[in-house]
């Protein structure tokens, strides 16, 4: 089926550099899932995407009505058309690390549900961020975590898309700014093969990484191999910052307009590790998507 005539055919889209020999270079932004599922294709496929994000459904919500499999037909007959790569972010709302137990249940149920419809679309790993612990702690709500993923686990046996842990920001409570927080979490669930990490840029710089020049790039990334291990690298998240190092406030930008800097996309883009990994943007946007698709301009020259 030929995509819906939209307003994103007005956009010029971005031509993302690829290599005459291996894996292509996956690179896009987070991509409305509105009308629909399927319907984030041929939106990111109009914009020149070759990686997408997607919300499996409404973000804001706990829970939504089962997909109707012929949604679920479309989406993966679109994907596999448009040779893209897809993956998901769950609800803002889950919080596995809370203490109130009236919480920590429905995030228990609502993100096994969403990992179950991430896993119907057959989307690679869903994004998640790690929760915070309201007071309890930072080990404590570690802890917390890793009971609520275990309990995910448990609901969700044949489940092939894996858990992303996003590393955030650590505004108030939140867990997860620290490397640590993130290996802590991968060595103690029951089933360590069915996680991975995402890694966002602007989060990295407002928790305190410094990676504004090589150096400082270097000596992150350095520490992340140590602490975590590039093994577990799902996925990038392209953001810049508009809050300054170890802020601690998450606020994303256009890229090269905020304190992370053109540069810093340079060094990843330009970084053989992390080559084979999609990138995703997540930054501010209308619903043409041309702010996606000049802030990708700007990073395309750095693909060699
Ligand atoms: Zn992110
Ligand atoms: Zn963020």
């Amino acid at each position: 089926m030929p995509p819906k005539k939209s307003p994103q055919a007005v956009v010029e889209p971005v031509v993302i550099p690829q290599p005459k020999k291996g894996a292509k270079i996956r690179l896009g932004a987070h991509t409305s899932i509105s009308g629909g599922v399927a319907e984030s294709i041929p939106r990111a496929v109009a914009v020149g995407f070759t990686a997408a994000q997607i919300f499996v459904k409404n973000n804001k919500q706990w829970f939504a009505p089962d997909l109707d499999p012929a949604d679920i037909k479309l989406f993966r007959d679109r994907q596999e058309a448009a040779d893209l790569v897809v993956f998901g972010h769950n609800s803002y709302l889950v919080n596995p690390g809370s203490p109130k137990d009236d919480v920590f249940d429905t995030s228990v149920k609502s993100l096994a549900a969403e990992l179950l419809r991430a896993d119907s679309l057959g989307l690679p790993f869903l994004v998640m961020h790690p929760g915070s612990h309201g007071g309890a702690g930072e080990e404590a709500g570690l802890q917390r975590v890793v009971e609520g993923l275990d309990l995910v686990l448990k609901a969700t046996p044949k489940v092939q898309t894996k858990l992303a842990l996003e590393n955030t920001a650590g505004q108030g409570s939140c867990l997860g700014q620290k490397f640590e927080h993130l290996a802590y979490l991968l060595n103690h669930v029951s089933q360590p093969e069915r996680f991975g990490v995402c890694l966002d840029t602007a989060h990295l710089l407002e928790a305190g990484y410094d990676i504004r020049d090589e150096k400082h790039y270097t000596a992150t990334f350095a520490e992340f191999e140590r602490v975590i291990g590039k093994q577990w690298l799902l996925g990038f998240h392209l953001n810049d910052s508009k809050t300054p190092l170890g802020s601690r406030v998450d606020r994303h930008e256009h890229l090269g307009a905020g304190h992370v800097g053109l540069e810093t996309f340079r060094f990843v883009l330009q970084d053989k590790r992390w080559r084979d990994i999609p990138k995703v943007l997540e930054t501010p946007k209308s619903e043409d998507m041309r702010e996606d698709v000049d802030n990708l301009k700007k990073i395309c020259p750095f693909i060699n």
